[in-house]
């Protein structure tokens, strides 16, 4: 099999087409054509294309014309590793870490607990319409908590900084479940939220049938050790704060970035943690009109709504960037803790929501001496100020960046109407933020602007505050063995600090599925 790369196919142009153009790039006819990746290549406006990855059969000797990008490829496909099944596992948390988790340890007959605390899809997507129209919050069942875990009701963007041979066999497990077969070949892949929500259940179904079993509405309270090692877990249900005890021999906490309350307990047991660097900023909407008009030029009526993501560096040696960038999306207020408001985005498969969010952010390191909980506690405290800020009822905070940059509270909006819900409250993010924190934003937009035009229009809006775009704490584990400090407990996920994002938290899972798992087995067989 040969791997072609950067093959040209117009925006307009059938993906068949391909064929006969690979054929003369290799000089030879060809068996076959699969195209692997496509992105778009908007560097020039006037020229726009898709570059494409294409991995061929040839029928005989090959003889490339030109310079074609090419090399050879057996396309490995990752296997989880055969282990014997035995003893009992518990996973806390129903994320994309734990459910691939979840998935890999019950295909090898380890009939896992899935334990979470929110409730089940359907149940989720009815207390989120409760907050979200009545400013009524579950504090577990809510966008962070619940089946499926913060993806959910995402963007469910899956492109991912890190490089693992696990990340296809995730995307295929996604379209094994329902996910559009698009995210095998897109460079910049994306599900929605209307149809991960099927997916996360058609997950959960397959992991029953292979003797996992879930419980909802169902917390990890308490871990009881014995010499430095798990002896079993203490679970406590929602409904009505009953608690039980529960054997088990190996647990992996998937818990995300916002079960705070849990890794204050999991500290207090002694499990080995540190601060770790995270982000603060605001989320900033457009038109996204505006945005694909500069994406794009003219190609913006025949292109999905464009994407972008831009940085700058400052003098001072600070940086800002956006992150999660929505196209077609909405900015949802993502609070999962009584009077606290923080904000992240999502948006359906189809992306057609008006305008474009993303996330504008900020580095933050090294506070409180080096304190583990130091980052939570700030955005503890950044998420009550921007509840009062808001008026209380889970309002958040909103300013037009013209009125932002001119250093007076908002009191009227322009073209562009803030989609978050329950609501906002027009005012000033200089009343939520540090002011460290706006300086940078400040003087940041405005070079952003030089990067796509219109970034900086006065009638932008931003709502702060962005807060949980990672987790400020990392749970320390050894590089080699995974494990962590105490015996049998392992941590997957964003809430860990081993991942950022869905799929590389998937991955994480999968990991931390192939070292709990082999844990299990060695213990049994001896
Ligand atoms: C609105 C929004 C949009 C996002 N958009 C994207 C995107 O487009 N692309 C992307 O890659 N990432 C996105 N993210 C981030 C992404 O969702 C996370 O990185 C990812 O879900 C982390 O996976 P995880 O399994 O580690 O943890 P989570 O998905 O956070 O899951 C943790 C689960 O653990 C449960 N839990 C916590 N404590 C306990 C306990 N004590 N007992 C039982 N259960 C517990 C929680 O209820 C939760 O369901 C978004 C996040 C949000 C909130």
């Amino acid at each position: 099999m040969i791997r072609l790369f950067e093959i040209r196919m117009e925006i307009t142009e059938s993906p068949e087409l391909l064929h006969g153009r690979c054929e003369k790039l290799l000089g030879c006819r060809l068996k076959s054509v699969k195209l692997v990746k496509r992105a778009i290549d908007a560097r020039h406006k006037s020229d726009m294309f898709y570059s494409c990855t294409v991995d061929c059969e040839p029928e005989g000797q090959i003889r490339p014309a030109g310079r074609v990008k090419f090399r050879s490829t057996d396309d490995a496909e990752y296997a989880f590793p055969k282990l014997e099944p035995s003893g009992k596992i518990v996973i806390v948390g129903s994320g994309p870490a734990g459910l691939f988790s979840a998935l890999m340890l019950a295909r090898q007959g380890f009939c896992p607990t899935v334990l979470e605390r929110g409730g089940e899809a359907r149940e989720r997507a009815a207390a989120v319409k409760r907050f979200f129209d009545e400013g009524k919050l579950d504090e577990n069942t809510n966008i962070q908590f619940g089946e499926g875990g913060a993806g959910t009701f995402s963007d469910g963007k899956l492109n991912t900084g890190i490089n693992d041979m696990r990340i296809r066999a995730v995307l295929k497990e996604f379209v094994r479940f329902g996910a559009p077969e698009d995210i095998l070949i897109d460079a910049a892949p994306h599900i929605g939220t209307d149809i991960l929500r099927s997916v996360v259940k058609n997950m959960r179904n397959e992991i029953i049938s292979l003797g996992g079993r879930f419980l909802f509405n169902t917390a990890l309270s308490d871990i009881m050790l014995e010499g430095g090692a798990l002896r079993g877990i203490r679970i406590k249900k929602i409904a009505d704060a009953a608690e039980a005890d529960m054997e088990c021999d190996a647990l992996i906490l998937a818990i995300g970035h916002s079960g705070r309350d849990t890794m204050r307990m999991l500290y207090k047991r002694g499990l080995a943690m540190e601060q770790k660097p995270f982000s603060i900023g605001v989320r900033i909407e457009h038109k996204q009109k505006l945005i694909s008009d500069a994406m794009y030029g003219s190609f913006s009526k025949v292109l999905p709504p464009a994407p972008y993501k831009l940085w700058t560096h400052l003098d001072d040696g600070s940086s800002l960037y956006t992150f999660c960038m929505c196209p077609g999306g909405f900015v949802v207020n993502a609070a999962s803790e009584r009077g606290g408001v923080v904000t992240n985005g999502m948006s359906n498969n189809a992306r057609e929501g008006e305008n474009a969010n993303s996330a504008l952010l900020v580095n933050v390191s090294g506070l409180g001496g080096g304190a583990v909980f130091a980052g939570m506690e700030l955005q503890e405290k950044l998420e009550k100020k921007a509840f009062a800020a808001g008026g209380g009822g889970y309002f958040a905070p909103v300013q037009t960046l013209g009125d932002f940059l001119a250093g007076k509270p908002s009191s009227r909006l322009g073209n562009v109407e803030p989609t978050i819900k329950p609501g906002y409250t027009l005012g000033s993010i200089s009343d939520v933020l540090p002011e460290d924190i706006c300086s940078v934003l400040r003087r940041g937009i405005v070079k952003l602007d030089k990067r796509l035009k219109g970034f900086c229009a006065p009638d932008a809006v931003l709502t702060a505050p962005e807060t949980r775009s990672s987790s400020p704490v990392r749970v320390i584990r050894d590089r080699e063995t995974l494990k962590t400090n105490i015996d049998g407990l392992f941590s997957a996920g964003e809430g860990g600090g081993h991942a950022g994002g869905i799929t590389s938290s998937a991955v994480d899972g999968i990991r931390i599925a192939e070292a709990a798992g082999a844990f299990l087995s060695d213990r049994f067989s001896h």
